[in-house]
């Protein structure tokens, strides 16, 4: 491990100085700060927290904490899903929420300039006003951009549009030493070079400080419907995706679900939209899919095709969602999945992989059985039409020390599984502090040595972010 320093009073007064009124520590900092949203990957309070307003803050504050090797931990809104925000080693935390003002639209070039604290949900509402779309929806709308850009965040409109960063084209960044640099630019093409824009997302703050972002938007689709598609079992239901995506209806989103989670969703939000039991037949799965179009002629007839298909792939009915207030019940219950599970669960972790679509099957049964080997509980949903599979492992009776042993025996032979059909260790959540030791036993040494290569030449003195995606801390 690199050696740090302990933030002094001389420090201190340093950083107060560079970023005058936006420095905090001890009780001044809440302590939501000490954790993200799974705080099964530990919880630390960072020693000092700042709260920037300009990328000349940030660059001042990285000079002092480089200088004096200072750890720093990079944050948005904390709502990642791997510990990738949490400062494990105490040290600076830089918090860029206060860094919240979407700075110009540029119409002629289909771009929005933001800052990296903006809201995920504040810059959708922004467009959806303007007639446009951005089409990046991961299920967190409270979340900023700069947090979505670093984890490359997917969501469910990720099978029509791709991730986050199929919308990234150029960001100002301040390196670990405080240097100041511009990745990418307003163009829609480029072959310049390495692409440093694209090391950058994903990167999860161990990289660089992302102070300004340039992102592509789209003109808003003139219609959308949804489907929720009642199946008797997982998987049909699973099984008619591929399907789907054949007969090239390109839905917006393709999300698959099961009987127990839609139930404990809809417990939780009280309400019920998606029927439990029609003809006699028992649900036991569903698929939720949308499609959009330029005009309601062009999606009503994605509609009927995509209707007689699943009939005859054994869906037991279809309901269709045409208005804006039934699109938004059929979604509901998908968008409080996590935290129906998280209130009925004493102790959660997540397994957040992605496989090619044509395996998904397989692997879920697989992951079932296995759960059931280990003695864990497992609830899962997921992207259908991407193959990004979210499993929980949940339990309300083991002690903590014997669930997290098991979660491990778990999701070693769960992602070593994943890897040997063709998929990867996260599709969407990234890797942070959680994932770290799956990520080596899956890419292997040569691949997370190239990554640590990386890192060591724009962060030299590993300060940015330890403890995270390629650079383990050895007992922490
Ligand atoms: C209910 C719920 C639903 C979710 N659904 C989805 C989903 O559908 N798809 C999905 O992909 N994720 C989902 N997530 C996970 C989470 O919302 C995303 O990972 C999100 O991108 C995190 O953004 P954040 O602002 O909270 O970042 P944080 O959690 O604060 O940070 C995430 C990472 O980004 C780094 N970082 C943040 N800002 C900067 C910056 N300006 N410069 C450098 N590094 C920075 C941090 O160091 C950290 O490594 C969900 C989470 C919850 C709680």
């Amino acid at each position: 491990m690199a050696q740090y320093n302990q933030v002094t009073p001389e420090i201190l007064e340093q950083l107060k100085a560079a970023a005058p009124d936006h420095v905090f520590t001890g009780d001044d900092i809440n302590p939501d700060y000490m954790r993200d949203e799974m705080p099964i990957y530990g919880k630390r309070m960072p020693d000092v927290l700042i709260q920037p307003l300009t990328t000349e803050e940030v660059s001042a504050v990285m000079k002092i904490c480089n200088d004096n090797l200072i750890p720093v931990t990079p944050r948005g809104a904390g709502t990642g899903l791997v510990g990738a925000s949490v400062a494990v080693l105490g040290g600076v935390m830089i918090d860029t929420q206060k860094m919240n003002q979407i700075i110009e639209y540029d119409l002629e070039n289909m771009i929005v300039r933001v800052q990296p604290g903006v809201l995920l949900n504040d810059l959708a509402e922004d467009c959806v006003r303007q007639g446009l779309l951005y089409p990046p929806d991961p299920g967190e709308k409270f979340a900023c951009l700069g947090g979505n850009v670093n984890t490359n965040a997917g969501g469910m409109r990720a099978v029509k549009y791709g991730a986050t960063r199929d919308y990234v084209r150029a960001m100002k960044v301040v390196l670990a030493n405080g240097d100041v640099v511009d990745f990418g630019a307003k163009v829609s093409k480029t072959s310049t070079g390495y692409s440093l824009l694209n090391l950058m997302v994903g990167s999860e703050g161990t990289l660089g400080i992302i102070t300004e972002l340039t992102l592509k938007i789209i003109p808003a689709p003139k219609a959308v419907v949804s489907l929720i598609i009642p199946f008797e079992d997982l998987e049909t239901a699973i099984s008619t995706v591929p399907k789907i995506k054949m007969a090239q209806l390109d839905p917006q989103a393709l999300e698959f679900m099961e009987r127990e989670i839609v139930l404990s969703s809809e417990r939780f939000i009280g309400k019920e939209t998606f029927p439990k039991e029609m003809e006699g037949q028992e649900v036991g799965a569903y698929l939720l899919v949308t499609f959009d179009g330029k005009s309601e002629d062009e999606v009503m007839e994605k509609v009927e095709t995509a209707c007689e298909l699943v009939l005859e792939a054994g869906a037991i009915d279809v309901l269709v969602a045409d208005s804006p207030t039934k699109i938004k019940d059929a979604w509901a219950a998908r968008s409080s999945f996590l935290e129906a599970i998280e209130s009925e669960t004493k102790l959660l972790d997540e397994c957040d992989v992605v496989v090619p679509i044509n395996k998904i099957p397989e692997f879920l049964t697989f992951a079932k059985t296995f759960g059931e080997e280990c003695g864990l509980e497992i609830k899962s949903f997921g992207h259908a039409g991407d193959g990004n599979l979210h499993i929980y492992q949940c339990s309300n009776d083991l002690e903590e020390e014997e669930f997290k042993k098991r979660v491990d025996t778990y999701f070693s032979t769960l992602y070593k599984r994943a890897t040997e059909i063709g998929g990867l260790v996260s599709g969407e959540h990234g890797i942070g502090r959680g994932k770290i030791d799956y990520l080596r036993e899956c890419l292997g040494e040569r691949t997370i040595d190239l990554m640590f290569g990386i890192k060591k030449v724009f962060d030299p003195n590993l300060i940015l972010n330890p403890g995270k995606v390629c650079y383990p801390l050895e007992g922490i």
